[in-house]
Order: C-alpha cells, then structure tokens, then sequence
C-alpha cells in the first residue's frame, strides 16, 4: 500500500510516502523564524505550517515518483504537541482524504519516534526498550508490540532535550541548543567540571536540579573571570552532556536489568546525540547489548515516521472518522 504521512505536531511540516513499508519520500520544511526568540512561538508554527504544507506534500509526492491518484491512505499526527500546530496538519489530512475518498490513520508522535526503528532494514525484534529522549519527553517504552507499548519510566520535570537547550541559554547559546553544546562538546574535556546526579527513585528522571546547579555554576565562575564562559565553553558543554548522558544511560541499565531486555533502542530528537550514540555502543560491548540507533534524519521530527506507523496500522485496517480531533495531550 502506498501511504501519505503529516506531521506537524512543533515547529517542523514534514510530508512521507511510504510504499509497501519502504520510504520513499520525506520532505521537511523546518520554521527557522523562532530562532529569533529562543524558542518556538506557537501561534508562529500554526501560520507557517500553513504556508509550508501542500508544497511539502506537493515535493513529497513527486519525489516518491508515485502519481496522488495512487495513494491508499493517510497517515498523520494527532498528538501530542502544540493545538495549533496539529490543527492545521490534521486539517490537511482530513481533506484530502475526504477529497479522494481514502482511510485516514491517526498516529501517535511519540509512538511515531520509536516506530522510526521499523523504516530501515535492521528492525529490532520485540520486546524491546526503547529510550525516548526529545524536545518535550523523556521516557523509558517496554516496547511489546508495534502499537503495544508501555511507559516504565518517564521525566517528573524537563525534558532531556530541555536540560540540552536550557544549558544552552544559560551559556548563551542560540535555539536550539542541543545540537550546538553536541558539537563544541568534542573538543572539551567531560571531565572537567561534574554536575550533581540527581536522587531519584526507580526508573524516572529528574533534570530541573541540573539546570539549577549549571545556573548557579556559571554565575559563581563569572564572578571570579568575566571571561569564564568565553575561555571554558568547550569543557562545560563536555562535561554538562557527560552528566546528561550519564543520567540517561544509568536508568536504561537499571531498567534493562529490572525487566531483562537486551534489545535496547533510542529516538527523538536527542537521540542525534553523538555523545549519547557512543556511549550506547560502548554500553552494549559491556553488557551484550543489542542496540538500535537510528539514522539521523529519522531521530528529530519527519513524516517518514508518521507514514511508517500509517503502513503497520494499514496493516491491521485501523481508521479513524472525519470527526477525529488533534490532542495536545495524548497517551498511548
Ligand atoms: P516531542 O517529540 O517530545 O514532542 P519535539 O518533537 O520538539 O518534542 P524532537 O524534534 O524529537 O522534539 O527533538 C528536538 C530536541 O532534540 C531539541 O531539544 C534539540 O535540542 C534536541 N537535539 C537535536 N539534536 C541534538 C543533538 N545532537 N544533541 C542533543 N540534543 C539534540
Ligand atoms: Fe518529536
């Protein structure tokens, strides 16, 4: 089958076609004016998803080299993500197969990000966990089945990818910070500074107490050196993704041990993390882990992921109504 894929859940419009579980197109426009405020400005995304979605379908489609005639369904994001955002990807969805008389396939986004696993040709085998670390979620997934997932542990504050750009601020670092501390990383030493491991319990995260401890940290080695962050960027931003990738990997151990799994998979946007990629090989030698790492293109937001689940609920002929509304908030 051949099937159309939207996202549109943030500040990303992507549009995927998948035939027979293959992708063959993903096209993503990314809203850079939110760069200007430090952030994503919701009423912002809304306006420009507008703009950016038929011809992200419109390249997505030719680029697949299918004709729309040939489309079986559509797959798009429902949820969870910014009301606006959803609304006009799930109002595009809903048109267009109203138009041309095809099933459409709600999907969840965070489902989506560790269904991203299944595009390639090494997929993992279940029960697997997965590690989902992105923009606004941090969670451990007992990952079943394709739609049979469960949440074991999750973040009780920011998200890994918020610890990422708040640090970033802090440094003074543009939106979003998270790929830029990954790259002047490298060339500092992880050892140089170390940040509290925050106490919590069993398999859940905390961050806000790292950004409090970065805050006061910069602001105590400011006093002492004006020049404090301009002479020791490279050491900080090593030694803050140091922390953030220990807390990280020490709760999937924990977790992998606690349920047995060896499967062990990571997605979302953080998972682009080269730190976070070389620790998790080095984590699997250790411990005779199988790991999934996905391809980068697939780890922040894509449609090929949307359109990916779309092919596995097509499968199961699992379609939704025309009165299907977008969720800001969404389990699983
Ligand atoms: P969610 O999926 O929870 O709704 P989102 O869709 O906004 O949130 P993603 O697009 O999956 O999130 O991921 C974006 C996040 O990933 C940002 O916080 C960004 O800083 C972070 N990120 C991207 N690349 C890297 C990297 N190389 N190192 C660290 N963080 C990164
Ligand atoms: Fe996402």
């Amino acid at each position: 089958a051949i099937i159309l894929g939207i996202e549109s859940s943030c500040d990303d419009t992507s549009a995927a076609i998948c035939v027979d579980g293959k992708i063959r197109s993903n096209i993503i426009a990314s809203q850079l004016v939110h760069q200007n405020y430090g952030g994503v400005i919701p009423e912002l995304a809304s306006r420009v998803h507008q703009q950016n979605i038929i011809p992200a379908v419109h390249q997505a489609i030719s680029d697949a080299k299918i004709h729309k005639n040939e489309i079986d369904a559509v797959a798009f994001t429902r949820g969870p993500g910014l009301l606006g955002s959803l609304l006009v990807g799930t109002s595009f969805a809903k048109a267009f197969a109203l138009a041309r008389g095809l099933p459409l396939i709600e999907v969840n986004h965070m489902q989506a990000h560790i269904l991203a696993h299944f595009i390639g040709e090494d997929k993992p085998s279940f029960p697997f966990l997965c590690l989902t670390v992105s923009g606004g979620h941090t969670q451990i997934v007992l990952v079943r089945d394709y739609f049979d997932m469960e949440i074991v542990g999750q973040t009780t504050d920011d998200a890994a990818g918020e610890a990422f750009d708040k640090t970033a601020k802090l440094l003074g670092l543009p939106y979003p910070g998270g790929p830029l501390i990954d790259k002047y990383a490298k060339q500092g030493n992880k050892h140089a500074y170390k940040f509290p491991e925050p106490q919590i319990q069993g398999l859940d995260f905390s961050f806000s107490g790292l950004k409090t401890s970065i805050m006061y940290f910069v602001r105590d080695r400011i006093k002492e050196d004006q020049d404090f962050l301009k002479n020791n960027l490279f050491d900080v931003c090593a030694s803050v993704q140091e922390r953030i990738i220990s807390i990280l990997l020490n709760k999937l151990k924990k977790a992998s041990a606690q349920y047995n799994i060896h499967s062990i998979a990571i997605a979302g946007g953080v998972s682009a993390n080269s730190g976070l990629r070389t620790a998790l090989n080095e984590s699997a030698a250790d411990l005779n882990w199988k790991v999934y790492i996905p391809k980068f293109e697939y780890c922040t937001d894509n449609a090929a992921m949307i359109a990916i689940a779309g092919h596995y609920k097509f499968i199961k002929q699992d379609f939704v109504g025309q009165d299907i509304a977008p969720l800001a908030r969404m389990q699983f």
